[in-house]
């Protein structure tokens, strides 16, 4: 963008959010940085119809806009060529609706995720998202990524209890998918499509979601087992039974070693955490049998999952030379995958933790120490992945290191890839929104 647009445009900007919401002061974008890339402006719209005259501005001036919420996740995809607009969703901060009795709620964009929670706890309710860094991670980022971490066993995806999203097309439009009571289903493909869209079809300024009740009290039950294979015996026998956790997760002995509280070594872990009254635990407990070897509550319990939730980013911290994959799988493919894996990162280390009972895994690889990282290796555990994913399934990168960035394909791949470029042709026809970044 030139001086004279930057000026023209930065004047149109503070014309319609105010002037201390439109930063183009390089001095202070240096910390706002995609993927290396200063921003020219960061603008923080109030409403949705300030961010809609936001993104007219910009697609009429043929400008590229990044949204942002809290950054946590701003490292995926490709370098963009530039970035002219960072539009920030702090300021999205409106409780559209709230009702309790009826379990749902509607809030901007810009909320944290640990704020939304907070909210409905003081009414005894349950929000199910559970993103790393909730304290950071907002509700337009977490629905843009799409992303579940450990409740997906119990509560379902989010496009289970997302009952409603209001947004902003890449051409300036205010538009939205569903509604803000779990009946309505207008417009709900809508809304499927603009969840784990990274950004790409629209600015997502609120959003409703369906509440649960909060657990009564919760248990983790910690089984240890010699391979893989004993672990999925054990899944089987959970998902056969009528058990119905809130939790169960797979984690590897590569990911203990990762992981803070797993012990630095030993077998494959499952953990399972059950909600309930006294009763409800024991039978828990009874039903598992011998394969428990331990159990945690309180805060033990609540660190255990919390570091599980924050798995991808300790390991881009402690292993920052690693690929880190998201997989989602139909639940028969998620044992043959596994095994896969051995074969297609032989030369590489891994770390896998999961809701292994729900179809969802997080994959860390990296070179063994001392090699140099190979762009090859790393593409080749990729394709090797690919092509033994069925249809319905997909891999997105998360995260790689630096020195591939460029070789990697970025194949942040919703299973319906192909209709989400042609609905951003229709909702985005400039590609105004993370051009460049990702597939679609
Ligand atoms: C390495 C890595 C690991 C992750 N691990 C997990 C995990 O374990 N569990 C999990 O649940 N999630 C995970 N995520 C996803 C992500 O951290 C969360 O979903 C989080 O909620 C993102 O929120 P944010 O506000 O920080 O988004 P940001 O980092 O600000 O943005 C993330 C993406 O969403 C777009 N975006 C942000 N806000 C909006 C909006 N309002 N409208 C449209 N697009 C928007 C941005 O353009 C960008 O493409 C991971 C992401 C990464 C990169």
């Amino acid at each position: 963008m030139s001086t004279a647009t930057t000026t023209r445009f930065g004047a149109e900007l503070r014309a319609i959010c105010g002037a201390a919401n439109v930063v183009d002061d390089p001095a202070l974008l240096r910390g706002r940085q995609v993927l290396g890339v200063v921003p020219s402006t960061v603008v923080t719209p109030a409403s949705a119809d300030e961010a809609a005259a936001v993104l007219r501005v910009a697609n009429e001036n043929g400008l590229s806009v990044v949204p942002a919420g809290g950054f946590t996740a701003q490292n995926m995809g490709r370098k963009p060529a530039q970035v002219d607009v960072l539009l920030s969703t702090s300021r999205l901060r409106e409780l559209e609706h709230y009702d309790a009795a009826d379990l749902t709620i509607g809030v901007g964009a810009g909320w944290t995720v640990a704020d939304l929670a907070a909210k409905v706890a003081a009414d005894n309710l349950f929000f199910p998202g559970d993103p790393a860094l909730p304290e950071r991670a907002t509700v337009g980022g977490l629905l843009a990524t799409g992303f579940c971490g450990p409740h997906r066993q119990g509560y379902g995806g989010l496009r289970d209890y997302c009952i409603g999203i209001r947004f902003v097309t890449g051409d300036g439009h205010k538009a939205k998918g569903g509604g803000r009571v779990v009946k309505n289903v207008a417009g709900y493909d809508m809304m499927k499509l603009l969840i784990g869209s990274y950004g790409t079809l629209g600015v997502i300024t609120s959003a409703s979601f369906k509440l649960f009740p909060a657990p009564r009290q919760t248990r983790t039950f910690i089984a240890e087992f010699p391979g893989a294979a004993e672990a999925f015996q054990f899944r089987n026998q959970v998902l056969r039974s009528p058990l119905d956790p809130i939790c169960l997760e797979l984690v590897s002995p590569g990911a203990r070693q990762l992981l803070h509280g797993f012990g630095s070594d030993g077998p494959w872990l499952v953990l399972l955490r059950a909600a309930g009254s006294d009763p409800v635990l024991a039978r828990y407990r009874a039903e598992l049998g011998s394969a428990v070897a331990r159990e945690l509550e309180g805060i033990n319990e609540r660190e255990a999952w919390r570091a599980l939730s924050n798995f991808s980013h300790t390991v881009e911290e402690r292993c920052p030379q690693s690929l880190l994959l998201s997989l989602q799988l139909p639940l028969r493919e998620v044992g043959p995958i596994l095994q896969q894996l051995a074969t297609v990162s032989a030369s590489l280390k891994h770390a896998v933790i999961g809701r292994f009972g729900a179809g969802h895994l997080l994959v860390a690889l990296w070179q063994p120490s001392g090699s140099t990282v190979q762009a090859k290796a790393f593409a080749d555990a990729i394709a090797g992945l690919r092509h033994r994913l069925p249809i319905d399934a997909s891999i997105a990168v998360l995260s790689c290191p630096p020195e591939v960035r460029a070789d990697i394909a970025w194949i942040a791949t919703p299973t319906h890839v192909e209709s989400m470029r042609v609905v951003k042709k229709v909702l985005d026809p400039n590609d105004t929104l993370n051009h460049g970044r990702f597939l679609f």
